[in-house]
């Protein structure tokens, strides 16, 4: 019995941790060492202007609406999500990168736990989906997700990104794949 104990103990010790679930350490870690200024969807990487409109497709599978406005005059900030009537609006002056990973984020609030309270646990699911999704298909947004996330207090955080790994591989995975399918 004791051994047996023991060796539950051992297993769940060397059990590899999901990469979502080190995340919240990778994210203090980057904040301590300063490495989060400037933007990682402009500059030296490329367009990814391409996947805007496979996102807008996967929208459409999920039955929402996507649409590229002037929000600015509503008095919103980048993006838009209105689950009631099924519509992302995402702001017409961003950036195209900015754009394609503030998309990817918006969809990912479509696959979220409805029991996740509103606010930051439910922004906490979204980006984390995001950053995983973009980089499936090339788009890394790691310093905007990183600086994003840090934001928010850290047990909160760690909370939803241990409790929702699996979910959050599955759904970024199921974004990325349906933006660039895998050969
Ligand atoms: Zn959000």
């Amino acid at each position: 019995m004791r051994a047996c104990v023991l060796a539950v103990c051992l297993l769940s010790a060397c059990a590899p941790a999901l990469p979502v679930q080190r995340l919240s350490a990778n994210i203090d870690r980057a904040q301590q060492s300063g490495i989060l200024m400037g933007s990682s969807w402009e500059g030296t990487q490329p367009s990814f202007a391409w996947a805007f409109p496979r996102l807008v497709a996967f929208a459409e599978l999920h039955h929402y609406t996507v649409e590229v406005v002037n929000i600015r005059q509503y008095g919103f900030a980048g993006m838009n999500y209105f689950a009631p009537i099924r519509l992302i609006q995402i702001d017409d002056s961003m950036s195209v990168n900015h754009q394609v990973s503030t998309l990817v984020h918006e969809l990912a609030h479509i696959f979220q736990p409805q029991e996740l309270p509103k606010g930051f646990p439910r922004e906490v699911f979204a980006e984390a989906v995001a950053m995983y999704a973009c980089e499936g298909f090339g788009l890394n947004t790691r310093r905007e997700t990183y600086s994003y996330l840090a934001g928010v207090p850290m047990p909160m955080r760690e909370a939803v990104l241990n409790k929702y790994a699996v979910l959050i591989q599955k759904v970024s995975t199921e974004i990325a794949v349906y933006v660039k399918p895998q050969e």
